[in-house]
């Protein structure tokens, strides 16, 4: 059986290993990862105190241990807050911090007290745990793949059982000493031990998963304008497409290009050009459903997948657009820029593959530009009889 002075060696060794693997991480930027280096460092300097009680006075090997402690963990929480974009309430980490320093002063100083020391420190990180699941589980990033996120969360809850169970175990058997070679206590220390460790490596997870999806959107978006880049975009519209067959929705697109593009350029030149092509994303996404992709085709051209919506609907929402972008006024260091746009409009059919339905929606916006610009019309396949029109 390890000794525990052994045990808090090997501990100190695994922390300084995780301390190192996501101090590597240090420069992704990912939010969090510093308030996660610190977590590591407040374990790193805990343990040398808790090796040395009974050499070095109580107030460092049990006061400041385990208040170091308490910061580490508070610390995990915070990068995990941060990770996740929700406020890290660093007031009230500090004010629980303080509290448990207090008890462990109170019991050590005022009343002699192990068993309650014990089960203060385990109601503390017990509670902090299971802050870190809630937190964890309920904001967890959508559209990702849960593993990370669900394995953190489990640690958390797993840990959190085991602080409870610590401090019932204590409050319940009064031969049980902190450090003493016994198997539970063994077992309870190892338990404590690998809590950081196994955390850091959870965040490590969290982090990749971040990061490759952070490379995986700015491969998918086009730099300018933030918009889906056309290499993308083919590849959404032809999953659309399988959904549409599957589920009998109807699929729309709109091609959209801006006007006279090369007179706004060479009136306010190609920044003021780029700042209208990035202004105007960002009016198209403020005005169209999540469901809706948004593609930047190349230059000024735009293309817009409607799912489940047919060709009345699509031309609604493409003659709502032209609207916008007609009231839309860009300013900058350039001066007021007014635009217009046209746009082509198609309706997938069944059987037509994707170019097809493109070069329909293409025929339409070359019909628009044609017919004097700022509208939006639709092209219908030859077997209709009407083509609905607006602008
Ligand atoms: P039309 O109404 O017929 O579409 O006329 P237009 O001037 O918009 O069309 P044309 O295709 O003749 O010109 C498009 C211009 O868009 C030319 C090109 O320099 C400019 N352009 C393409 N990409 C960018 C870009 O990323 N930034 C800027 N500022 N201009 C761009
Ligand atoms: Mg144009
Ligand atoms: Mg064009």
């Amino acid at each position: 059986m390890l000794s525990p002075t052994a045990l808090l060696a090997i501990t100190a060794l695994l922390s300084l290993m995780m301390l190192f693997v996501i101090g590597s991480l240090l420069r992704s930027r990912v939010p969090g990862v510093r308030e996660w280096v610190w977590a590591n460092i407040g374990v790193l300097g805990a343990l040398p105190l808790f090796a040395l009680r009974g050499i070095i006075p109580d107030l460092l090997s049990i006061v400041a241990a385990n208040a170091l402690l308490m910061f580490s963990i508070a610390a995990y929480y915070a990068g995990c807050a941060r990770f996740l974009g929700r406020p890290a309430h660093w007031h009230a980490l500090c004010v629980a911090i303080a509290g448990g320093a207090a008890a462990m002063l109170y019991w050590r100083y005022v009343t002699e007290d192990e068993t309650m020391r014990v089960v203060a420190v385990s109601v503390i990180h017990g509670t902090a745990d299971l802050a870190i699941a809630l937190l964890v589980l309920r904001h967890r990033p959508p559209n990702r793949r849960r593993y990370n996120y669900w394995l953190t969360g489990t640690l958390a809850l797993l840990f959190g059982a085991g602080h409870t169970l610590r401090g019932i175990l204590f409050l319940t058997t009064p031969e049980l000493q902190v450090f003493s070679s016994s198997p539970l206590s063994i077992a309870l220390m190892t338990l404590g031990a690998i809590v950081m460790p196994a955390m850091t490596m959870a965040a490590v997870l969290m982090i990749h998963d971040a990061m490759l999806a952070s490379a995986e959107d700015a491969a998918n978006r086009d730099y300018l304008t933030g918009a889906l880049s056309r290499k993308h975009f083919d590849a959404l519209a032809r999953q659309e497409m399988t959904r549409a067959l599957q589920r009998g929705w109807p699929l729309s697109l709109i091609l959209i290009d801006l006007d006279h593009f090369k007179h706004i350029n060479d009136t306010h030149g190609h920044a003021g050009g780029d700042t209208v092509l990035r202004e105007f994303v960002r009016m198209m996404r403020a005005n169209l459903r999540d469901p809706d992709v948004l593609g930047r085709l190349g230059g000024e051209e735009f293309a817009v997948l409607l799912p489940a919506t047919d060709t009345a609907g699509a031309m609604h929402i493409a003659d709502r657009l032209r609207m916008r972008a007609n009231q839309h006024l860009v300013t900058g260091p350039f001066g007021v820029c007014h635009y217009t746009i046209s746009g082509g409009i198609a309706t997938w059919h069944e059987g037509e593959t994707f170019e097809q339905l493109t070069m329909r929606a293409d025929r339409a916006l070359y019909a628009a530009k044609i017919s004097g610009r700022n509208l939006m019309l639709t092209d219908v396949l030859p077997a209709d009889e009407t083509a609905p029109e607006a602008g």
